[in-house]
This record gives C-alpha cells, structure tokens and sequence, in this order.
C-alpha cells in the first residue's frame, strides 16, 4: 500500500467510525425519546426463575433437604420391615420429576431462555441425561436390597416419555426401573390415584415420594386454600408416610396464582405473580399485600 492509498483508508476508516458512533447516538436518543410509546417493558418469565434453579443446583441446603428427606424415609422402612409380619408384599411408591432424577438442566435453559414448558421438555426427556437428586440412589438400593417392591409413578407421557425415561432410569443404576414398576401417565390417567390402588392391589404401600402434593393425595380443589387443607388433614403423615422434597421451580403450586390457567399472558402472570407476595412497607410499617 503506498502513501496516498494508505491515507485514504485511514480516512474513510476514521470518517466510517465518525458515522457509526453518530448512528448509534441517533440510535441511542431515538429509543431513549421512544421509549414512553412503547408498551411496557417485556415481561421474562424465565428470568424470574432463575434465582429458584440457582438454588436448587448450587445450594448445599436443597441436597441436605432430599438427604433428610430420604434419611428419614430409612428409619420409617425399617420400622416397617420390623413390624412387618404376613406375607403382603411391602411397596414404596416415588414419583420421578424432582423426587428421584433431578431435570434442573432443564428448567436452566427455560429460565435462560424465557422458554415455557413444554417448549424442549421431550428433547430434555428423550436424551436421558438427568442425574439421580442426592440420596435417591443409596436409599433405593436399600430399600430393594430389603426386598421391598419399588414403583415409580410418575405424569411423564407414558406414549411419548417411556422408552427414554426407563433407559435414564437403568443408565443410573436405579433398581427396578422394569416396565412393570414404570407407572408414567397414561391417555385414561387423570391424576395418580388409579396407579396408587394398582399398586395397593397386591401389596401394603408404605410410603410415597414427591415434590408435589399430588405425588400424594388430591385436594378437592385446585386452589391455594384447598391444597394447604389438605396438608392440615395430612399432617401427621409429612415425613412418616409421605416423604416430600423441595422444588422452588415449578409445581402445581404455580398454577394456583394463574387460577389454573396457564394460557394467561405472560404480563398477567407475572403480575399475579407479584400480587401473591406480602411485602413490608417500610414508611407505614405495614405488611401489605396489592391485590
Ligand atoms: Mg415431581
């Protein structure tokens, strides 16, 4: 390059960087004087979830929270195999999401990419990478080293989601992840009831697992007031029959706030999602609560 060309592609270079900067300045005041017109600011759902996947990968509580869950769930079985005298069979019953494989990977990438369920739940399912939570591996080869029948019971499509679900749950070491002990929802299934009494056919249930209270029993209604009846009515049962653990990332629990409706906008969810919360305020020193 000689002299005079060098020159001329300094300047059209600097002269190119005058107009960018100057494009994004107009650019910049242009959004900043737009800005009042446009519609309020985006609602991200996904962003909003962020803080409960964080904690429920990264905090030392929510494994101690499965391990207690779990621990506990040790002594009761070897209470029950203590008591134990006929020859019915003693079954556990577990749901899978939560309660046995931990799908958190999944709940990352909705959260970081504000993408609703079921937007790659099948993808998540079908390359049956979900690792066993803490504790859920050692108690279940206990419990079948004891000869205890285990199923898992759990609203996974059974059409879609079986084959993939049964080959995460063998490629872990599971016990009994057999076709028989692999109850996932089928077309008929309106909750877990049905596959519970399955199983009470021919065994004594001992204890069930979830992170839902459906994993359970059904309230009688699906609304706030009649799911905490519900635990009232069981409460003796939390940590004896029912072995329940933690899950801050979705559950039947969200859908209350919606009224059931997922199909609402996403700007009303997240305000009723802000109306459910009970916030102090600190000028009048009252808990309020903007319904
Ligand atoms: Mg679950």
């Amino acid at each position: 390059m000689n002299k005079i060309t060098k020159y001329t592609a300094v300047l059209t270079l600097a002269s190119a960087m005058t107009f960018a900067s100057t494009s994004t300045a107009q650019a910049t005041t242009e959004a900043l004087t737009q800005a009042p017109q446009q519609t309020p600011q985006q609602v991200n759902l996904g962003s909003e979830n962020i803080m409960a996947v964080a904690w429920y990968q990264n905090s030392a509580e929510a494994k101690a929270l499965y391990l207690q869950g779990y621990n506990n769930a040790k002594t009761n079985l070897d209470e029950a195999l203590k008591k134990h005298k006929g020859k019915e069979k003693l079954a556990i019953a577990l749901d899978i999401d939560e309660t046995v494989l931990d799908n958190s990977p999944y709940q990352g990438y909705a959260a970081l990419h504000n993408q609703p369920y079921p937007e790659g739940w099948h993808e998540w399912i079908q390359s049956a990478q979900a690792k066993p939570v803490y504790g859920a591996k050692s108690f279940l080869e206990y419990a079948d080293k004891k000869g205890i029948d285990i199923y898992y019971i759990s609203d996974r499509d059974k059409e879609k989601d079986f084959k993939a679900t049964k080959h995460n749950l063998k490629s872990e070491g599971l016990p009994q992840a057999s076709d028989k002990h692999i109850m996932l929802k089928d077309k008929n299934d309106e909750n877990k009831a049905s596959r519970r009494e399955a199983v009470k056919k021919d065994h004594r249930l001992i204890m069930l697992f979830g992170d839902n209270l459906l994993d359970f029993d059904d309230p009688k209604q699906p609304t706030q007031l009649s799911r905490e009846a519900l635990v009232n009515k069981h409460s003796k049962d939390f940590g004896k029959k029912y072995i329940i653990f933690p899950n801050p990332m979705y559950g039947s629990w969200e859908s209350t706030l919606y009224e059931n409706d997922f199909s609402k906008s996403d700007t009303y969810k997240d305000q009723l999602r802000r109306q459910s919360i009970q916030y102090f305020d600190p000028d009048t020193k009252d808990v309020k609560q903007d319904k």
